[in-house]
């Protein structure tokens, strides 16, 4: 249970003056870890963790006189008199003028209440005013000042001022005012980390850092490199290694079983693949089947890009499982990649007489009954599901191994339930398509050991991939069209552009409408938020290629394996994360027939930008790809983290928190080799880190083993 001293943190942040229920739920997905879940509300300590994007510098105080040509400035000035528009024309602003001795500055305000106009900014008086110059000809004025204030008021503001990122409906000053208070309720935390480290790193305490950032003192207080956001970022770090690294031990520590399989299984199979397997699987299944042979329970990640063929090394592993008497699961994100791959396993595992089953939400009543059934008594092998594996009514004869598939869409915690129904001896093997840097590999899996499939399927043709303006629209859909007509299989993926799903939606049911029109009868329509059987039926229609044409938001990123497929059109590519456009890229390129990849943006185009998307027409190297969105992106992007279940962090950024990822990883290792418990007086503190950072499934593991 959480130490109550942190109970104020995790108070609901409703009670704070200026927060009602509306706002409450509006911040919620916004500032909460992996955007939270429907019906959240906002807490102090999600106030708290949202951290300054930059600050307001209001100390540069000239007299009107000296105003500069433009910025942010402070001046105090006597009020000499207002302006309001003439009464027939209430579009013209309402303007006051102030004078400090050495000139006039007008203000100015559109859409204004007189009232509120006069109450500010009494005719006679001295006011305090703060905000950006704007100048009219030889006149400077000022539109809405964000400060008007007495002498009594300027006293006490602050005159450098935390900027937050805002989401719609949520203003600056109302953040600024909830974060002041939730500061207040900042209890008295023991120091967790090791005081050298402190020392050498002048970091301040967790409780100064925070103060630090939401009241900076100079500009540099809220940069990247400033040391309270460092120390921060260092917190966070390592509450995500400590936790890893204690899943970790936990995993080790239980007892593995070995599953060393007879071949016969696999033998089957091999013999029934259309393809020989390449040098790189061959491999990659030698290294899978000797962990799993052994006592020690396997812990182990696969990499491989896109296209590589992750699936039959996972397919055999499974097959090795059921040749040692026990089940193999295989887990994926999403139904559509669920079903797909259980129409590739039933179809190989027919020719070895393997059992193999499918669950996912879809699955219900008296079939779902069935499965359930057959799977407790031993006699389905291996199934295939997304995460209504591991619900509570599922219960395996004998699990002994789990594939979990493109991965980094599942949370630690989703994996550790499906260990917790694996009753502990289960080897496990994790997914991966993208090829994740080092350093965010970590992060997320923690040190497993690595298999690689460093080389493509023979007979792969280069990808042409084009970047094209969105203004030549018209000649793409020509080519399309040629394309087509030759029989082609085409896949036009329209982005996720709002954080609204209906939004986006409505965008690709206009792009199917219009394509409908074009390409009748040859065109189909996936998005997430449809129908299962309806989803299946047009997956189902354009794999068979009754449908030439699959319109889709990026339902279809992740795993959808149809060889015919030649070429794919990306709208609005520049709005998706390089990586992300890699693996849909990796969607065509799949058969031996020549596939074309068409970048559309929305002109106009930024440098940065513009030099990502070249990025994708230099190189099919999913690594580099990587790597390089990982350096203009930042990592939450990078892993699509809005979708997924990612413990997203909030304060670190990886691309200037390496190092500190590094020292996270040995400092969690070290303390829990001399305190695997924390029951010294760090590792109490350092357990308190954990629940701060919402880690506790890890702390549930301290007492399970
Ligand atoms: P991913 O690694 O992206 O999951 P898949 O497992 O879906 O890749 O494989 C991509 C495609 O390559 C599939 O159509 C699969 O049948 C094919 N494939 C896999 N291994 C080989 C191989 N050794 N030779 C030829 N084709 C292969
Ligand atoms: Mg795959």
């Amino acid at each position: 249970m959480r130490p109550p001293l942190l109970n104020p943190l995790f108070a609901g942040a409703a009670g704070l003056k200026g927060i009602g229920q509306k706002l409450d739920k509006l911040m919620a997905p916004f500032l909460r870890p992996s955007h939270g879940t429907p019906g959240d509300t906002t807490r102090i300590i999600d106030l708290l963790f949202h951290l300054p994007s930059g600050l307001v510098d209001r100390r540069f105080r000239p007299r009107i006189a000296d105003l500069p040509r433009d910025g942010v400035v402070t001046i105090e000035a006597h009020v000499a008199k207002h302006r309001p528009p003439p009464p027939m024309n209430k579009r013209l602003p309402y303007r006051v003028d102030v004078y400090d001795g050495t000139g006039m500055l007008t203000l100015v305000f559109f859409h204004a209440y007189a009232d509120s106009i006069k109450r500010m900014l009494p005719e006679g008086e001295t006011r305090f005013i703060s905000g950006k110059i704007d100048w009219f000809n030889t006149e400077p004025q000022m539109a809405h000042p964000d400060h008007i204030l007495t002498a009594d008021q300027f006293e006490k503001m602050p005159l450098i001022e935390p900027v937050y990122p805002l989401t719609e409906g949520l203003s600056g000053k109302v953040l600024v005012k909830a974060i002041a208070q939730a500061l207040e309720k900042l209890p008295e935390l023991p120091e967790w980390q090791d005081s050298a480290f402190l020392q050498r790193h002048q970091w301040p305490s967790f409780a100064q850092a925070l103060k630090a950032m939401h009241h900076p003192e100079t500009p540099a207080s809220v940069g990247l490199e400033s040391l309270p956001r460092r120390r921060l970022a260092y917190d966070e770090l390592l509450a995500n290694q400590l936790a890893l690294s204690l899943v970790r031990a936990n995993m080790k520590r239980a007892a593995g079983r070995r599953l060393p399989g007879t071949g016969e299984l696999r033998a089957k199979l091999v013999s029934a693949l259309p393809y020989s397997l390449t040098g790189a699987q061959t491999e990659a299944i030698g290294e899978i089947l000797r962990d799993m042979a052994s006592e020690e329970r396997m812990l182990r990640l696969l990499q491989g890009d896109v296209g590589s063929g992750k699936t039959v090394v996972a397919l055999l592993a499974l097959a090795a499982a059921v040749e040692s008497g026990a089940q193999g699961a295989l887990m994926v994100p999403t139904e559509i990649l669920a079903r797909q791959h259980f129409a590739t396993l039933t179809a190989l595992c027919e020719a070895a007489g393997i059992a193999v089953a499918l669950l996912t939400g879809r699955e219900k009543g008296k079939p779902r009954e069935e499965i359930l059934a057959r799977v407790k008594s031993g006699e389905i092998g291996i199934v295939v599901g997304t995460h209504a594996l591991f619900q509570d009514d599922v219960s395996f004869h004998d699990l002994g191994l789990v594939v979990i598939d493109e991965q980094h869409r599942f949370g630690v915690h989703q994996r550790l339930a499906l260990q917790a129904k694996a009753g502990g001896a289960t080897d496990l093997l994790v997914m991966t398509a993208t090829p994740i840097p080092r350093t965010l590999a970590l992060t997320v899996y923690g040190d497993m050991d690595v298999s690689k499939l460093t080389e493509k399927p023979p007979g792969r043709q280069p990808i042409d991939t084009r970047v094209i303006p969105m203004s030549r629209l018209n000649e793409v859909v020509e080519g399309l069209g040629r394309s087509l007509a030759q029989g082609h299989r085409a896949y036009w993926v329209c982005p996720l552009v709002e954080e609204s799903e209906l939004v986006d939606l409505a965008a690709a049911e206009d792009r199917f409408t219009a394509l409908a029109l074009v390409f009748k009868g040859k065109v189909g329509l996936v998005h997430g938020k449809m129908k299962g059987p309806e989803k299946d039926r047009v997956m189902a229609d354009f794999k068979a290629g009754a449908l030439q044409l699959l319109v889709s938001t990026t339902v279809i990123e992740v795993g959808v394996d149809v060889p015919e497929a030649t070429a794919m059109v990306i709208e609005n590519a520049e709005r998706f994360g390089l990586a992300q456009l890699h693996q849909l890229r990796g969607r065509v390129g799949r058969g031996s027939g020549k596939s074309t990849c068409l970048l559309l943006y929305q002109e106009p185009l930024g440098e940065t930008a513009k030099s990502r998307l070249s990025i994708m027409r230099e190189t099919e190297d999913g690594f580099r790809i990587a790597e390089e969105d990982l350096r203009l992106r930042g990592a939450g992007e990078m892993l699509g983290t809005r979708q997924s279940g990612l413990p997203l962090f909030r304060m670190a950024d990886l691309a200037t928190d390496g190092d500190l990822l590094a020292a996270a990883r040995d400092d969690s290792q070290l303390v829990l080799n001399r305190d695997p418990k924390l029951q010294s007086e760090r590792g109490e503190a350092l357990k308190i880190l954990l629940y701060l950072f919402e880690r506790e499934e890890a702390i549930r593991l301290l007492s399970a083993g």
